[in-house]
């Protein structure tokens, strides 16, 4: 449907590290990329360094300011919707 279409978004541009949650530090992106059941926090996250003060690189903040305004106005968006293919 129409908004299945919204949510989806453009192949990311980046590799994402792949960090578990444990290892991060505050100058990498926290936004989680993958999930994993035997990482710590069940996911393993982007990782990409960001900007003083931000939680998300700017691919991901995009994304999460992208999907604010789709269905989740309380965070990002579950990636694993994409990650079927
Ligand atoms: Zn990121």
């Amino acid at each position: 449907m129409k908004h299945e279409e919204d949510i989806a978004a453009p192949a990311p541009a980046i590799k994402p590290r792949l960090v578990p949650l444990i290892e991060i530090s505050e100058s990498q992106c926290r936004y989680p990329v993958l999930p994993a059941s035997s990482a710590p926090g069940k996911f393993l996250f982007c990782g990409l360094p960001v900007a003083r003060g931000h939680t998300f690189c700017p691919y991901h903040h995009a994304l999460c300011w992208h999907a604010k305004h789709v269905a989740h106005p309380g965070g990002p968006v579950p990636i694993h919707r994409r990650m079927g293919r």
